[in-house]
């Protein structure tokens, strides 16, 4: 590995050089905001804060954090951007949507310098995942809408690859694309690689290892961190899988791997502001002391449409600082699901994500989709929590075996059922792994 082939030197900047770089970003981050988002202004006068006061990175604990219901509200009040975006309709290039797993979109804008700086940041992602000028990579994220989708093109344009964006909806287009552009690169969802994968094998009689691809880089959910899911995707396309993560309402892609594949690196320093806080209280959690566990906040450094303070993302990470043989110094993170996701079983925390490790450790004899049963509304579950698990071949494997390792690793007491292979929808986008079953008692439509 070349020790220093990064798309920018600010991926390798010691963090001393960095702290200084970041601590006058964010006065002056905080400053501008104070002036333009009357939202904002509220909020810091509320808390007594005084964006001047800021002389070190550790003041931001001084500042409210925002939540993405006060978003939400703020679009109701003040539409089409909200009172937080700081920034004339006039003025922005582009709006984008996150998907609102409430239902409510949530409008993100973005100015020229906006855009050129997602550009940069996803630029450094493909860079550290292996895409170079001579790679031919086939987009499957959905285009439109989605902040992964214009920013990831424009991306790889910037790196001088070669694109082809097929986007969403189109299985067999996209496996054509592939054959015939022999193309070394895909990206997409790490369900929707599984499913291209499926849908070669089913219905095209072809085994995904023939296609040739020598790379799948996968995001937008958090399959690729889990071992599981990684070694069985890398297993059928014989590809290096690697991941990057994001957040729709601060950056398409704030962290990626790079080839060590050991944790995405936080590639954006110069641009957001990451903390680590513990749930429920919010304090902050040092980062630098081993292995550290909670939710990441974060805070815009360098933003003019929409920049937000202390953004809580509600994903769980799990973050190292030890240094990498790449010679990046961003921490590396690895994301272990979102707080909306989260159950509680007899006291303990349990992860969709984490049962899904486990169960994909049955592969073959189970194909790893599943869906964890829910009978009502919230995440306190009563025990057993049930976990109805897709197999190839039920003479094969008992319930029983399965059931014996969740409750050995996630301590929690579980049952296990089986259905066919394909029986759950497979999806292009972002995967559900929680079933209600008593709104929709057809695991056919599952999670779709
Ligand atoms: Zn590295």
């Amino acid at each position: 590995m070349n020790r220093l082939d990064h798309w920018s030197g600010v991926e390798s900047r010691s963090r001393a050089e960095l702290r200084t770089l970041q601590e006058e970003k964010l006065r002056l981050q905080l400053t501008a905001l104070y002036r333009r988002s009357p939202f904002y202004q509220r909020k810091f006068e509320a808390a007594g804060a005084v964006p001047e006061d800021i002389r070190m990175l550790e003041d931001l604990a001084g500042f409210p954090f925002t939540e993405k219901q006060e978003l939400r509200d703020s679009q109701r009040a003040c539409p089409p951007l909200g009172e937080h975006a700081g920034a004339l309709l006039v003025d922005i290039e582009r709006v984008h949507a996150t998907s609102g797993t409430t239902g409510t979109p949530c409008y993100v804008g973005v100015t020229a310098r906006d855009s050129a700086l997602w550009r940069e940041a996803v630029a450094r992602a493909y860079y550290s995942q292996g895409v170079r000028r001579e790679s031919v990579v086939v987009i499957g994220f959905g285009i439109g809408f989605f902040v992964g989708g214009i920013p990831v093109k424009q991306a790889l344009a910037a790196i001088g690859a070669t694109t082809v964006p097929v986007g969403t909806g189109a299985t067999d287009r996209l496996i054509d694309t592939l054959i015939d552009l022999q193309a070394d690169v895909l990206t997409c969802t790490p369900s929707y690689a599984r499913h291209i994968a499926e849908h070669l094998l089913a219905r095209r009689g072809i085994e995904p290892s023939d296609l040739g691809l020598r790379r799948v880089l996968v995001g937008a959910e958090p399959g690729g961190g889990i071992p599981a899911v990684r070694a069985a995707l890398q297993e059928t396309w014989k590809a290096t899988v690697t991941e990057s993560v994001g957040n729709g309402d601060v950056i398409p892609i704030h962290s990626g791997e790079c080839e060590a594949q050991d944790g995405n690196h936080f590639l954006v320093p110069d641009m957001v502001l990451a903390e680590v806080v513990e749930p429920s209280s919010g304090a902050v959690l040092d980062v630098d002391r081993g292995l550290t566990r909670g939710e990441l906040v974060l805070t815009h450094l360098d933003r003019q449409c929409g920049a937000l303070v202390r953004f809580r993302t509600r994903d769980h990470v799990e973050v190292r600082s030890d240094p990498c043989p790449c010679g990046r110094t961003g921490p590396r993170m690895v994301c272990l699901g979102r707080t909306d996701d989260m159950l509680l079983v007899q006291g303990v925390n349990v992860w969709p994500s984490a049962v899904k490790d486990i169960v994909g450790g049955f592969a073959p004899r189970v194909t790893g989709e599943l869906r964890i049963a829910l009978d009502r509304e919230g995440h306190h579950l009563d025990p057993p929590l049930h976990v109805v698990v897709e197999v190839n071949d039920r003479a094969a494997i008992e319930p029983g075996e399965i059931e014996r390792e969740l409750r050995g690793r996630i301590v929690a007491s579980c049952s296990v059922s089986f259905v066919a292979a394909g029986t759950f929808p497979r999806t292009q986008t972002k995967e559900k792994l929680l079933w209600r079953r008593d709104l929709d008692p057809d695991p056919n439509s599952a999670g779709a």
